[in-house]
């Protein structure tokens, strides 16, 4: 295990084409303080723990100190936010401070956000709040816990240092950890900015950094946005399996590595609802839970458009018709889990949708429902009812299903198999708005316990905690309807 001065940096962003990015200094906060630190993602980069409690971390993460290795930049990049081209964007508070290299060569991003001012804050103050740095951290720990490609976080420094939000609140930062920080928007900067010749240059460096199996293909490029799309169908079809909604889809929010990415005003669904629509300035709904799929196909569209100049027209209609295929055959392969079917017959897609709109009709949250449902042994099922009562008001339609589902899981070879798959792909616990909320209420006031708990369980949310079942129940009625801003 390594400490911050014996970690060894690369810059190879850096040597890209000059305008992908401007050289920033961190801007520092006043008194700073570490709120929380992931020792599961200090384990990536191979750095000790311990190392967090040196005043040293909290100097370098919060823009007092600099590190020797280490080259701060702010990447430029453009995006289509809510289907219209912004040209004007860019790491507006945050910088891509340098990347570790480990033992074994993987290279992690160390991106700092929150940092303050770059030449792509536009009317931004550059910070980011200590709420929303909490909900991220959160979240990418959920993400990670649950399987799902996403960043990572490795800790929060909170300050004294206040911005303006709607309210008055406090500036914090996040160090955030990812293989890569690059976005779909990298390239149609470069491309609508008539840049081919960087636009290749940068589609060299994603091959060489990332898929690297590629260099000798007939056809790398066409291979990479092939890539780009299956990585991208696998993380939406986690998203949905799990009932997880982004909220701003924009494509500036979309990872190169299918990575979850910019977590905003994010929402895991509590009780079933198709349209559930998270960022309450998403007006038309265009990024609605049901709407991601087809969001990210538009999105991985954009992305084949800016790179026309190295691809035939045939590669990327490829590509998109790929994602398709991938998404649907993931997607399955999730949802049969979650119902623990191994074998497939021809009554499983009908038993799929009636079950969805038992759900919906129903108004039952999506988490705990599967999770009952994976206790239950084959023969339990037509009485098992009562279990459900807190879920259901009525349980007639809910009686007709389970006899059904029954009647499929007896063709299953092995009813303890079934159980244990279940429990091993249906979460007991995953990160519900309001325990965000409550958390970041007690952090508010220097309380980090809930903190803790959340990050223990949502590490696991797969296991039983025994100590933690409050964690794991309905959510209360207001916690159901927080609404959850862009401004963060
Ligand atoms: P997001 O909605 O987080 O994807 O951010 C969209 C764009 O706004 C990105 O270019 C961000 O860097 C920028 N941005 C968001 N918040 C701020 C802020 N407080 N100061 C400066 N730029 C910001
Ligand atoms: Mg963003
Ligand atoms: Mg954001």
């Amino acid at each position: 295990m390594k400490t911050l001065s014996t970690l060894t940096f690369a810059n190879s962003y850096c040597d890209l084409p000059d305008n992908l990015g401007t050289r920033v200094t961190p801007q520092p906060l006043d008194n700073p303080f570490l709120v929380h630190f992931n020792p599961l993602v200090a384990e990536k980069l191979e750095l000790a723990s311990i190392t967090a409690l040196e005043p040293t971390f909290v100097d370098v993460f919060s823009g007092k100190a600099t590190l020797a290795g280490l080259s701060p930049l702010a990447m430029k990049y453009c995006g289509h936010q809510f289907g219209q081209y912004n040209p004007d964007l860019g790491d507006g508070r945050g910088l891509l401070l340098g990347e570790v290299i480990t033992s074994a060569g993987a290279k992690w991003d160390l991106h700092l956000k929150g940092s303050g001012k770059t030449p792509y804050s536009r009317m931004g103050d550059g910070r980011a709040v200590l709420r929303s740095s909490i909900r991220e951290y959160l979240a990418s720990a959920a993400m990670e816990g649950l399987g799902i490609a996403t960043t990572h976080a490795l800790a929060i420094i909170s300050s004294e240092t206040s911005v303006v939000r709607e309210k008055i609140e406090t500036a914090a930062t996040l160090i955030r950890v990812a293989e890569s920080h690059l976005r779909f928007g990298h390239f149609e900067y470069l491309f609508y900015s008539n840049q081919h010749t960087e636009l290749q240059h940068l589609a060299d460096y994603v091959i060489e950094h990332h898929f690297s199996e590629l260099t000798t293909a007939s056809s790398p490029y066409a291979e990479m946005f092939k890539q780009i799309c299956h990585r991208t169908a696998t993380m939406i079809a986690a998203w949905q399996a799990v009932g997880f909604a982004h909220g701003v889809m924009n494509t500036d929010n979309m990872s190169i590595l299918g990575l979850t990415f910019d977590y905003g005003p994010f929402g895991f669904l509590d009780d079933y609802d198709p349209h559930y629509i998270c960022n309450h300035s998403d007006y038309s709904g265009r990024y609605a839970f049901d709407q991601q799929p087809a969001i990210a196909l538009w999105n991985l569209s954009a992305l084949g458009y800016a790179l026309t100049p190295l691809l035939e027209k045939n590669a990327i209609d490829h590509g998109l018709e790929h994602y398709q295929h991938q998404l649907q055959q993931q997607y399955n392969h999730n949802m049969r889990q979650k119902l623990g079917l191994t074998l497939t017959d021809d009554v499983d897609s009908v038993l799929f949708s009636d079950l969805f709109q038992l759900l919906q009709h129903h108004h039952v949250d999506y988490t705990l429902f599967f999770r009952t449902l994976s206790y239950i042994t084959v023969t339990d099922l037509p009485h098992s009812n009562p279990l459900f009562s807190e879920l259901f008001q009525c349980t007639s339609d809910l009686r007709k299903w389970l006899d059904r589902y029954q009647q499929r899981v007896r063709l299953e070879p092995n009813d303890s198999q079934r159980l244990a798959i279940m429990q091993q792909h249906n979460p007991k616990y995953i990160l519900r708005n309001y325990l965000a909320q409550q958390a970041i209420e007690k952090a508010q006031q220097g309380d980090y316990k809930l903190i803790d708990q959340l990050m223990t369980v949502l590490a696991r949310p797969f296991d039983e905690h025994e100590d933690a079942e409050i964690l794991a129940q309905l959510p209360p009625h207001w916690g159901k309807h927080l609404e959850i801003s862009c401004s963060s």
